[in-house]
């Protein structure tokens, strides 16, 4: 198969523009080479992200962050690019005509395109995703990678394909860290765009008796059951595909929902909707910038903001409706 693959030109303080705006287009699986990151991890030693790091990764000083983004080449992939395209466009003349209400310098911008062969798209991701400890007891480690589990360790195996969630992304690990604040003990868990299955795996893993993962996009649905095979926790993980803005009847103990702040509001208002007696709502993918925003129209709905937690520019919260 052939894929296109998408490389956007930015700079650090862009690169949440930009996501953001790869987010409005329904793309969530992007990649950041961010030589940034690559100066902290060199300087964190005994990090307790990284267990291990690809020596490769380390030799690269190229000041520009990139973005890549990737696409099946088909028509559909192909019109992808061109919004992609628009969107930057779009958004450097808003840079230019200062409507952002703080001075950012998002880069270039520039969008480059071009076809590469699938196999190389995986060995090139696979050898950038390592073992991570998403939370402090708790192990992600792909399915190719070995790893020697240490005593009282929670490890999963994922092998995520082109679905998100490896648990290398800020949104993942603020999820999986609300949710462990909570006691899922024998609770019924929903997960609300489980991508790769990350959160619905790492809930059972935590001990809830019932996880049941829904996404849009076909895809993540048989990548997650996939996934949750791999952990011999299909008995206890039900994942299918649904849209949540046309209403879902499952009745959870705890909902958990890493998408992105429109989508958070938009869900929630759903739920408020359904029910009186709805649970605790953890919320993710919410970019800083619009932490108020979130929080404003909660409130305004009648949630009550029981967590927040932060990690670099990406917020997620605890709500109760
Ligand atoms: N839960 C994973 C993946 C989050 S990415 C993690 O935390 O890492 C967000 C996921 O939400 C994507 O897989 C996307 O397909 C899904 N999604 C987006 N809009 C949705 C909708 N309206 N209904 C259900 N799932 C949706």
């Amino acid at each position: 198969m052939e894929l296109i693959k998408v490389t956007i030109y930015t700079t650090r303080p862009g690169t949440e523009a930009v996501t953001a705006s790869l987010f409005q287009l329904s793309i969530y699986e992007t990649e950041i080479e961010d030589p940034f990151d690559l100066e902290t991890i060199r300087n964190y030693k005994d990090g307790p992200i990284f267990d291990y790091l690809d020596e490769d990764l380390l030799k690269k000083d190229d000041e520009e962050v990139k973005v890549y983004v990737y696409f099946k080449n088909d028509d559909e992939g192909r019109r992808k690019v061109q919004e992609v395209k628009l969107h930057m466009m779009s958004l450097k003349s808003k840079e230019m005509e200062g409507c952002f209400d703080f001075k950012v310098d998002l880069g270039r911008l520039y969008v480059k395109d071009e076809i590469i062969r699938s196999e190389d798209y995986e060995n090139n991701w696979k050898k950038n995703f390592h073992p991570v400890r998403i939370i402090e007891n708790l192990v992600v480690k792909p399915t190719w990678e070995d790893y020697e589990e240490k005593d009282g360790e929670l490890v999963m195996e994922i092998d995520p394909e082109m679905a998100f969630g490896t648990g290398s992304h800020e949104t993942t690990r603020l999820s999986m860290k609300l949710l462990s604040d909570v006691d899922i003990k024998d609770k019924t868990v929903l997960d609300i765009g489980t991508g790769s299955g990350i959160l619905s795996i790492g809930a059972a893993l935590l001990g809830a008796k019932k996880v049941y993962g829904i996404d849009i996009d076909e895809e993540a649905v048989r990548v997650a059951r996939g996934n949750a095979e791999l952990n011999n926790l299909s008995h206890i993980i039900e994942i299918s595909r649904r849209d949540f803005k046309e209403g879902f009847n499952i009745k959870a103990d705890i909902i958990v929902a890493n998408l992105m702040a429109d989508l958070v509001v938009d869900l929630c208002k759903i739920i408020k909707d359904q029910g009186k007696d709805e649970p605790p709502v953890i919320l993710s993918g919410i970019i800083k910038e619009k932490e108020k925003e979130v929080k404003d129209a909660l409130t305004n709905m009648g949630y009550s903001i029981l967590k927040t937690e932060r990690e670099r520019d990406w917020t997620a919260l605890t709500v109760k409706p």
